[in-house]
């Protein structure tokens, strides 16, 4: 079952085992509601006797509810109930931290995202940090149900020290080098909250796997890559984030695909980023729009979604600078695929609005450079969580804590 580190379990004394299996029943209710007893027994091998005291006391600390008659068997058996996670059970708090602007909301239990708040980026990490704070308390002195409130968590941007909330190179947010948003946000928002801190990329490949809706059973082995400014990946070993010794796993982006290429701000050269960034694309266009002679196209500045719109509408520079810039991606993945051998590969970011222009180059490279036994077993795909999955892995980042130690309660 994901989530459930066997090897940090530690000794299987009475007392684990029964929290053991109540983990393993929980999980089974958030992916698979609404599910019966039955097939909870069956899905999970325990005793129906097991399963049914399990249940009685995920019912009493309010984890899960009963409703719902299922069909009577044809047989005129007995009608099932089944069981649901309980929404209301817990909330978490997610803040996304982003170089324009940075977003405040709070999930139910199971996830969804209730209310959404944002608050302009300030050059000031202070000033910056203590808007969020004023936004989060905001949001906590709405309606949610007292006391409810779990946890915060951080989405930060690039390597940074997860256990302490240090951002190790703020420029990407317009700020210094080095900044403690931990302690910063701690002092501003002075709450009795536990506070968790991951990396966007880290943290919107622990979406996808806990709140992904893709049609393939849930990812053990996953990678997600995001696409914007940079580009970061998260990594899903076995159903855990993987770190890296030094919490720098996952930095793909700077994987170089050419040594002569241009300067990246890694200080080494031609990184992926430097080809297949948003902004290595909307160059790539405007390049091309000059060679063709086209200059009345680029006299206004353009986004990454202005470009995809004009693709869409049939302008071929558009569509060959994003085909240009999936086969660096295609290039991009297959050090990755060869080293981690995920099942799944979730894309991330604007680009994937352009995915029948993207997904087949990203197939057609890695068809012709990497062999069939690892081409034709890896799922390609794009996030199936809006354009802010790094948002809802910060909410999810409080929420699986709940859901690996159930009979904590609250
Ligand atoms: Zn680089």
């Amino acid at each position: 079952m994901k989530k459930i580190n066997l090897h940090k379990a530690g000794r299987a004394t009475h007392q684990s085992l029964r929290d053991m299996n109540e983990i393993l029943v929980l999980n089974l209710v958030r992916e698979r509601q609404p599910i019966s007893r039955i097939d909870i027994a069956e899905s999970t091998q325990l005793e129906g006797s097991t399963v049914s005291k399990i249940i009685a006391r995920l019912l009493e600390n309010e984890f899960v509810y009963e409703n719902g008659v299922g069909s009577a068997s044809p047989q005129g058996g007995r009608k099932k109930r089944f069981l649901h996670l309980n929404p209301e059970k817990a909330y978490a708090i997610g803040v996304d931290l982003g170089p324009q602007h940075n977003l405040i909301a709070v999930s139910d239990f199971s996830g969804r995202i209730l209310r959404q708040t944002s608050v302009a980026n300030n050059p000031d990490p202070q000033q910056a940090l203590e808007a969020v704070a004023r936004g989060i308390k905001k949001l906590l002195q709405s309606d949610l149900p007292q006391g409810r409130v779990v946890g915060i968590g951080v989405s930060l941007v690039g390597l940074v020290d997860a256990k302490e909330g240090r951002v190790l190179a703020g420029e990407n947010l317009g700020w210094g080098d080095e900044v403690p948003v931990g302690s910063i946000l701690r002092n501003a928002l002075n709450l009795d909250l536990p506070i968790y801190f991951d990396n966007g990329a880290r943290l919107a490949a622990l979406a996808e796997i806990w709140f992904g809706k893709h049609t393939s059973r849930q990812s053990q082995d996953l990678v997600f890559l995001e696409v914007s400014e940079g580009i970061g990946a998260g990594i899903i070993i076995q159903g855990q984030l993987y770190h890296g010794s030094l919490n720098g796993a996952g930095e793909f982006g700077h994987i170089s695909l050419d040594p002569a290429g241009p300067n990246c701000s890694c200080g080494g050269r031609g990184c992926l980023e430097v080809f297949a960034s948003d902004q290595a694309t909307i160059n790539r266009y405007k390049e091309l729009c000059r060679t063709e002679g086209c200059l009345a196209e680029i006299e206004n500045e353009i986004d990454i979604e202005e470009l995809i719109k004009r693709s869409a509408a049939s302008n071929p520079r558009a569509i060959e600078a994003l085909r240009q810039t999936a086969t660096f991606l295609g290039r991009g993945l297959i050090p990755i695929i060869y080293s981690v051998n995920p099942e799944m590969i979730v894309l991330g970011g604007s680009i994937t609005q352009a995915w029948d222009i993207v997904y087949p180059e990203i197939r057609r490279v890695l068809a012709a450079q990497i062999t069939r036994f690892y081409s034709s077993h890896v799922t390609i795909t794009p996030s199936t969580l809006g354009n802010k999955p790094s948002l809802t892995g910060a909410t999810a980042l409080v929420l699986a804590r709940a859901f690996a130690a159930p009979s904590l309660g609250w």
